[in-house]
């Protein structure tokens, strides 16, 4: 069972150091980010980073991201830092961006770390205790997300403790996370951004430094069997609850709530149950019996979506209904989480 830290919110220095100390010793660390929570291991120790493969159940082809306090450990990695790199390191970090560089050697930065890829993902957290984590540490981090493979990322201690509580040495339990979505994670190839993964940091931010910002194919688009990627966790089921789950997006709101209404109409008369997930001005205007707030705007909507994916098995229903958000700035990232949620099942009016 792992210690845990006494109050949430009021970690203190002594609880760090303690934290710290388990992953010098090649242990594991569940601790609070301003994306998501993360499950850290000593990035430098390759016996230590197989830990969290166990522990998560993670396909040993999905990369694993490197969390580090300063530029040196970069440096450290890394075969170069670019000119492009260092103005978006200079606007976005610490934050949260994950940049794909090519990693120097296998002997600095482990295989497992990286999948066998010669690339490696970085990004510098601005979560206080998860910086001074890594400072006290000595080390980068390597840390995915906090949830075993396939479920919604934990974006507060009470969703994952019980699946991870067993896996780790040390929990740190900051509180909810600010943000609630995982990093934008992007590759800079001949001046040109591709976002391989879209979070908190829109298209529209990256823009301001280059004009020139792609979004790749398979953030929105399926995966293909046996389909190359250039990020691996790109293939994986994710984020998924196991009550079926479905999408419906329309620009025009009375649509969407139409669409939504026919559908909740047509599972009823199966006698089956449906719960929709709506914002909130919306929601008296549902005829499932079952709906719950999703948010008010983009940001709340990415702080709660995790949580509430996680708390729909309970409800028993035979299907849940989510109100889509458009791609517009953090849409982009909720709509890509969304459809992965639903397993593609979506609808776009
Ligand atoms: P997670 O930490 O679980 O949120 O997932 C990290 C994401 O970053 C996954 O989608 C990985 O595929 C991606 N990633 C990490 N390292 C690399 C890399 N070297 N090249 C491409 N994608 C990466
Ligand atoms: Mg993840």
């Amino acid at each position: 069972m792992a210690k845990y830290s006494n109050q949430k919110n009021k970690i203190v220095e002594e609880e760090i150091a303690e934290a710290a100390q388990e992953i010098k010793n090649g242990n594991l660390v569940l601790f609070p980010t301003e994306t998501v929570y993360g499950i850290g291991a000593n990035a430098l120790d390759e016996v230590a980073v197989k830990k969290i493969f166990k522990a998560k159940g993670r396909a040993g082809d999905n990369p694993l991201i490197v969390h580090v306090s300063n530029i040196e450990m970069v440096e450290n990695i890394v075969k170069e830092i670019t000119n492009v790199e260092r103005k978006l390191i200079e606007k976005f970090w610490p934050g949260p961006l994950t940049i794909i560089f090519d990693r120097k050697s296998e002997k600095i930065i482990p295989n497992a770390v990286t999948a066998n890829l010669n690339t490696v993902g970085i990004r510098m957290p601005s979560n206080k205790i998860a910086k001074e984590l890594i400072e006290k540490s000595g080390v980068p981090i390597a840390a995915p997300s906090a949830n075993v493979s396939g479920r919604p990322s934990g974006t507060k201690v009470e969703d994952i403790i019980e699946e991870l509580q067993d896996k780790v040495s040390y929990i740190l339990d900051g509180g909810s996370s600010d943000i609630g979505l995982e990093s934008t994670v992007i590759r800079v190839n001949n001046n040109q951004i591709n976002i391989l993964r879209p979070g908190k940091i829109t298209k529209e931010e990256l823009e301001e430094v280059i004009k020139d910002v792609n979004v790749d194919t398979h953030v929105l688009g399926k995966v293909q069997k046996n389909e190359i990627v250039t990020s691996p966790g790109m293939k994986y089921r994710h984020y998924a609850p196991n009550t079926k789950c479905m999408m419906v997006y329309s620009k025009n709101k009375e649509k969407m709530i139409n669409k939504i209404n026919e559908i909740t109409n047509d599972i009823n008369k199966e006698g089956k149950k449906v719960l929709v997930l709506g914002e909130k001005s919306n929601l008296d205007k549902y005829i499932s019996q079952k709906k719950w707030n999703i948010g008010e705007n983009l940001n709340e909507i990415a702080k709660n979506i995790f949580t509430l994916l996680r708390k729909v098995d309970k409800e028993k229903v035979d299907l849940v209904i989510i109100e889509g958000v458009g791609e517009e700035g953090l849409g982009l990232a909720i709509t890509n989480r969304l459809i992965r949620a639903c397993e593609y099942n979506y609808i776009v009016l």
